[in-house]
């Protein structure tokens, strides 16, 4: 088996260690004996045709600015996968664009590409710490923030958890990212996978799925470092 991961515009939008989630995709698919192929499309270049796991990263404002009309450019495309359930991983900067649009504390406002029915503006403070959100799906979620940008989402799109730690989407409603179709949107850097790797097998087996069937032998790893790495994570604080 092989899967194909697009990684969206790694020079840009890579921030606290971001691409580190591609490296814990990489190495669980190689330890089940997966073979891997890491697609990196930054601005100006073609997408696939065809990929089956899609991550963006963090990014500053001015990150944001410069990918801004290459991601709106391939808007269509990255909708289309998202609908049809592709399993994508969006963080912080990243998961704004897949939104209506991002107002940054200048007022000037970038244009997303409304993949997610969401709407982030720039508050004056920026929320800053160790995160932890209680997720239904994947328990809890353990994570890092850094973001200016205060998101609202809309009537029909659901969080990805509520925050017990931390601020979240906007400091005030309690929720964190969202969960759409098989696209997880967060704040959460860290990087994220490494602590939270049924995140991370989510993503993997709902692509073996798509690509191959049900995935009933699915491996499960010891993850004893990994569990280490979540307590003393989820113990720090704020
Ligand atoms: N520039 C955005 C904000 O501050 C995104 C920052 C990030 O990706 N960490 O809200």
């Amino acid at each position: 088996m092989n899967l194909t991961i697009l990684h969206l515009y790694p020079k840009e939008m890579n921030l606290y260690g971001d691409h580190g989630n591609v490296l814990v995709l990489k190495r669980r698919c190689e330890w089940r004996g997966i073979k891997v192929n890491i697609i990196e499309h930054n601005i100006g270049d073609e997408l696939p045709a065809k990929c089956d796991i899609i991550f963006g990263g963090g990014g500053q404002d001015s990150g944001q600015q410069r990918i801004a009309e290459d991601l709106r450019n391939n808007g269509k495309a990255l909708k289309a996968w998202a609908e049809d359930g592709m399993p994508t991983l969006l963080v912080c900067g990243i998961y704004q664009l897949f939104g209506n649009f991002f107002k940054m504390q200048d007022g000037v406002t970038i244009e997303g590409i409304s993949v997610l029915d969401i709407e982030t503006e720039a508050g004056d403070k920026r929320l800053i710490g160790n995160i932890v959100i209680e997720s239904g799906k994947f328990g809890d979620i353990v994570g890092y923030e850094n973001h200016s940008g205060l998101t609202e989402l809309g009537n029909d799109i659901k969080p990805l958890g509520k925050v017990t730690r931390g601020y979240g989407n906007n400091g005030s409603d309690g929720a964190e990212g969202v969960f759409y179709k098989n696209t997880i949107g967060t704040y959460m850097h860290g990087p994220l996978l490494p602590k939270n790797p049924r995140i991370a097998d989510f993503l993997i087996k709902t692509a073996l799925e798509r690509k191959y069937g049900a995935q009933k032998d699915f491996e499960k790893l010891p993850d004893k470092l990994e569990q280490k790495a979540r307590k003393i994570a989820m113990e720090r604080p704020r």
